[in-house]
């Protein structure tokens, strides 16, 4: 188990090599209960500081635990989700707008980030990913091909891309059509967003479950995989002699379906990437009505227990676009 603050004060990590470089960021504990990224991070910290790792160019900064209070409660939040709204405050109220108001500045001294998270169901280890490169005015982007080969670099068997716009889909859908407001959309936009919407780029990896003894050796794999990619530290041996990571199965998020009532239903228990054929059942609404797959395709992240008016699940259907 990684170290637990003392305290609600933010602590980072920073490393600069005398030859300039990418500025690589890299968050752990966002939510509390997540402790994988703080271990992975704090053996690349033993590395460094140990003289097995040298940072060859660029500067390094890591964050152990990027929300204190919700790791020394093991919950997922503090007061709220510090990845949700995440955006600078000028009256900033709650612990977590205090917090945003640190981390900001500090991601807007980086170009690349890589948040380390966790998940409460079982399943395997995936990354995700932002828009392809556009000039729209949800999330505009330009960086697409570094994002995606950073994604494909750090070797999960699955990515995933289109959060933003399903996000803000569900929240059209339910507002019976009418455009989303400024601030709904900012309430999706977590780290990554920011960092994009300062001109970088950044992958979310989820390293496997909550407690999977597996996980923090994702978290460290998907560090040193970073730092070799972007031409910063050398790959460890171990990592080295491994075959390169097949290329990952791309899924685009398509549509968000909302639990309406406290009596609808899963037709059966689903996980994460279970795939579906077209027209088979998924759930019952209350009244009876079936929901069934509009096409072949996945379920992502359903919630069995969601609200009634808050995401049940999201469909996913296989991505043509080739990462990097
Ligand atoms: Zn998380």
């Amino acid at each position: 188990m990684p170290v637990t603050p003392p305290d609600d004060t933010l602590r980072t990590i920073g490393y600069a090599a005398l030859q300039p470089g990418p500025r690589l960021l890299v968050m752990g504990g966002v939510h509390g209960d997540e402790t994988c990224g703080t271990a992975g991070i704090e053996r690349v910290r033993a590395e460094l500081d140990g003289g097995t790792l040298t940072l060859r160019r660029g500067q390094l900064t890591m964050v152990p635990v990027a929300n204190p209070l919700a790791r020394r409660r093991l919950q997922r939040e503090g007061e709220r989700n510090l990845n949700r709204s995440f955006q600078p405050r000028t009256a900033p109220v709650d612990y977590e707008d205090h917090l945003t108001n640190l981390l900001c500045p500090l991601i807007d001294r980086h170009e690349v980030l890589l948040d380390l998270h966790s998940f409460e169901s079982q399943g395997e280890a995936f990354a995700m990913i932002g828009p392809r490169d556009n000039t729209g005015t949800l999330e505009p982007f330009g960086r697409a091909d570094e994002e995606g080969r950073l994604a494909r670099a750090l070797g999960t068997p699955t990515v995933v891309e289109g959060w933003l716009d399903i996000y803000a889909a569900g929240l059209a859908q339910r507002a019976g059509g009418a455009a989303p407001t400024a601030d709904e959309i900012a309430y999706g936009c977590g780290t990554n967003e920011y960092i994009r919407s300062r001109g970088g780029y950044g992958v979310t990896l989820e390293c496997g479950q909550h407690r999977d003894p597996a996980a923090p050796g994702v978290a460290w794999r998907a560090i040193r995989r970073t730092l070799a990619l972007l031409g910063m530290a050398e790959l460890p041996p171990e990592l080295a002699d491994e075959p390169p990571p097949a290329p990952p199965r791309l899924l685009r998020l398509a549509s968000v379906t909302d639990r309406l009532h406290a009596g609808d239903r899963f037709v059966r228990e689903w996980a994460t990437f279970d795939a579906v054929s077209a027209g088979e059942p998924i759930g019952h609404r209350h009244d009876g009505a079936l929901l069934v797959a509009p096409g072949d395709g996945f379920i992502v992240f359903p919630n069995a227990r969601a609200l009634p008016g808050s995401e049940w699940f999201y469909f996913a259907t296989l991505s043509e676009r080739r990462l990097g």
